[in-house]
């Protein structure tokens, strides 16, 4: 924990109390709202029938630190990738924002911590409330930011709330231990506190699941945070602030009066371009304010903040970048095996961490699953803008991630894969590639061990059970693995050997808030989502209890 000079003076039992991050939210119709007023229609240009109609108050430009709606210096500005047309200007914080967040998160930490864990349990209740409340608008946002299919930016906000229910739940499932040791008139106590403030940087692919499932289990903790956006999707960051906001707003002003409120402070949103990035990293990330990393992202830039926690010493959760095998054994279901297969590698036009990144087929089943997974592509999938009726493949997030798709289409076909459909960069814009399916690939080929993050499906032919194996575990990252097999003691050895964190066996959608989500090797360390999730938000402490 970070050496807390105003924690062992903090005392403050009481929310409410005249210690300086815990300004209550004052109420709508009574106290003065803490927050400015929404943005004005000039600041923002709607996608035509996406963002038209959404409330102005969940579009929010500043950034959010200590409960207070503050501008910047400069902006960035934020664009809608399927059409490139600008969505607004957002504040562009510095290293001068970064220091006042994690201020006042250390501040309010200090009040938040001493909130009981009913209470945080039932405000984070409140939080998930709203956000089902107003999902229809948080979805809109997402697509308009992202790219996402306005059906799977639904089912994103559905996943991003139900972190906030279940960590409502688990914030009074935290328990200690008593051990009895040796020494007759001794009990040892083992006590679970919250680490203190944490710094979360999360990425553009989900702008709003990855910051819930961060921010559901360290507040239930009783954590405090400083949240870090990617510099494409800061909206959605800033409008759980909004909706965070609003459940403050939403109090029984008869508990509010007396101590239920969640301080100011407990919730920071420091938007920042890509330029700044890097600074506005190191500054949260080396704060010795703050005490936790948590991370999502990819293996590179999760390195780097390896090193800034190093020299401060502070806890990590890193949640990095897959490679994921899908293997379809001789004894599979083919049928079974192709709807797995798009579910797990189509979802968000591909960029998912946990999206298949490599196929490797067996001999036997080879030409018919391939058959039947082009099919099943040419039938299914529909290219088009997010917020169209029927799309379910939007545009990548930026040209940049095309360019890398179209890269490895091409490395593959010079080093003799065939194009079995798709292959090349979709008539709709810059940032839109075919859904392609490619065979005949081998180990050499880049799509095999880099990240592709696209709607790029290679099958790799394999003939026994322990090359697939080999050729999976061959990579230095281990998110996710799937494979299909009716063979009951195929499926315990291969689940048992693969080397990542998470298995889908005949099955391709497997991400939940009940189970723990995370990989091995390089792509991270820590679990999030769970009953595990929120450990990585409490620091034990043992409690020698003498003089019995
Ligand atoms: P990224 O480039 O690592 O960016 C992620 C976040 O880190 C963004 O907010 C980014 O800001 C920020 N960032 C970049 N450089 C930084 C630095 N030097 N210091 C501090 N922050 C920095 O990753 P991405 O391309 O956005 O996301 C895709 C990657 O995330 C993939 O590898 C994917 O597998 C991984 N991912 C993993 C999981 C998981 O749970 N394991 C889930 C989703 C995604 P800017 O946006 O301003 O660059």
């Amino acid at each position: 924990m970070a050496t807390c000079i105003w924690l062992r003076s903090c005392g403050a039992r009481r929310l409410g109390s005249t210690f300086p991050g815990c300004r209550l939210r004052p109420r709508a119709g009574g106290l003065v709202p803490a927050s400015g007023p929404a943005p004005g229609p000039a600041q923002l240009r709607c996608y035509a029938g996406g963002l038209a109609g959404l409330s102005a108050a969940l579009l929010r430009t500043d950034s959010f630190v200590g409960g207070r709606w503050l501008p910047a210096a400069a902006t960035f500005p934020v664009q809608d990738p399927a059409s490139g047309a600008a969505l607004g200007m957002v504040a562009d914080c510095g290293v001068r924002e970064a220091r006042a967040a994690v201020r006042a998160a250390y501040e309010a930490f200090c009040c938040w911590r001493e909130v009981s864990a009913k209470e945080r349990s039932s405000l984070l209740r409140k939080w998930y409330n709203l956000m089902i409340q107003n999902k229809d608008d948080l979805a809109r946002i997402i697509t308009a930011e992202s790219g996402k299919p306005l059906k799977e930016a639904h089912g994103e906000i559905l996943y991003s709330a139900f972190f906030l229910e279940w960590f409502s739940e688990e914030a009074r499932r935290v328990y200690g231990d008593i051990i009895y040791t040796p020494a007759k008139d001794r009990r040892a106590l083992v006590l679970k506190q919250p680490i203190g403030v944490a710094a979360v940087i999360t990425p553009w692919n989900f702008p709003s699941a990855m910051i819930t499932r961060k921010v559901g289990a360290a507040l239930a903790a009783g954590c405090t945070v400083v949240v870090k956006p990617a510099e494409d999707t800061p909206f959605s960051a800033l409008a759980l602030a909004e909706v965070n906001q609003g459940f403050l707003l939403d109090l029984d002003p008869l508990l509010l009066a007396s101590q239920a409120g969640i301080p100011s402070g407990v919730y920071n949103v420091i938007p920042c371009s890509r330029k700044n990035a890097k600074e506005v990293g190191e500054a949260i990330c080396t704060d010795p304010l703050v005490s936790k990393i948590s991370f999502t992202g990819s293996t590179t830039t999760g390195k780097i903040l390896l090193h800034h926690a190093a020299n401060s010493v502070k806890r990590v959760s890193m949640e990095l970048g897959g490679l994921a095998p899908f293997i379809v054994f001789d004894s599979a279901n083919v049928d079974q095996a192709v709807a797995g297969a798009m579910a797990s590698k189509f979802r968000n036009t591909g960029q998912t961490c946990v999206c298949s990144n490599q196929f490797l087929v067996q001999r036997g089943i080879h030409d018919a699953f391939v058959k039947a997974f082009a099919e099943a592509m040419k039938k299914n999938l529909r290219v088009g803008n997010g917020f169209e009726e029927g799309t379910t493949q939007g545009p990548l997030i930026n040209e940049k991630a095309v360019e890398k798709v179209e890269k490895q289409v091409n490395d593959a076909v010079s080093k003799g894969a065939t194009v079995v459909t798709g292959g090349k960069r979709h008539q709709l814009g810059k940032n839109f590639f075919e859904p392609t399916l490619l065979c005949n690939v081998t180990q050499d080929m880049l799509c095999t061990h880099e990240e592709t993050f696209g709607p790029l499906a290679p099958v790799i032919k394999f003939n026994t059970e322990e090359e697939a194996i080999a050729i999976a575990n061959a990579a230095d990252v281990g998110l996710a693995g799937y494979f299909y097999s009716q063979d009951p003691a195929q499926i315990w050895r291969v689940a048992e050997q693969l080397e990542v964190g998470m298995v889908g066996v005949n099955e391709g959608l497997i991400s939940s808030v009940e189970c723990p989500f995370g990989g091995v090797k390089q792509s991270g360390l820590g679990r999030e989502g769970s009953k595990y999730g929120i450990d990585e938000y409490l620091e034990l402490k043992y409690v020698c209890y003498g003089g019995l």
